[in-house]
């Protein structure tokens, strides 16, 4: 697994390396490569994407998180990577639905709920792989 920091200086880079390789272990198989970005619009938490022909995920930091306890920013990360496990069914929904649901608002109602299913699984994700860390390491 490979991990590269740039956006940040080089302590920030170490933190937030060593933080997201607490989690790494619980990303699928095709993730070889993480990016770490400030956020460009930098509107708090984080976010991600992921590009699967090139085994890569790009995880974009907020300034606000970069700063946050280690505590507050292990979470967001474990997040983050449980996103890699339903990255492809966002990208299909906003990639396909719109041609196949054609009908005024009911492709957004779709997304809608579609996107609130996909974070609750996100974050059930989330809190196992933190409990089981935190089993595991300490
Ligand atoms: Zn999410």
């Amino acid at each position: 697994m490979r991990i590269v920091v740039t956006d940040f200086d080089t302590e920030v880079c170490k933190r937030l390396e060593d933080a997201l390789s607490r989690f790494t272990h619980w990303l699928p198989y095709w993730v070889n490569e993480i990016y770490i970005y400030r956020q460009p619009k930098d509107n708090g938490g984080a976010s991600c994407r992921f590009d699967k022909r090139y085994r890569r995920m790009c995880l974009y930091v907020s300034g606000e998180l970069v700063h946050s306890n280690i505590e507050d920013i292990e979470p967001v990360f474990a997040h983050e990577i449980a996103h890699a496990y339903n990255g492809d069914i966002c990208m299909c929904l906003d990639t396909y639905m719109p041609t196949i649901i054609k009908e005024e608002g009911t492709f957004e109602l779709t997304r809608a709920i579609f996107m609130e299913r996909i974070e609750e699984q996100t974050q059930d994700l989330a809190f196992l792989f933190l409990d089981k860390t935190e089993a595991r390491d300490g």
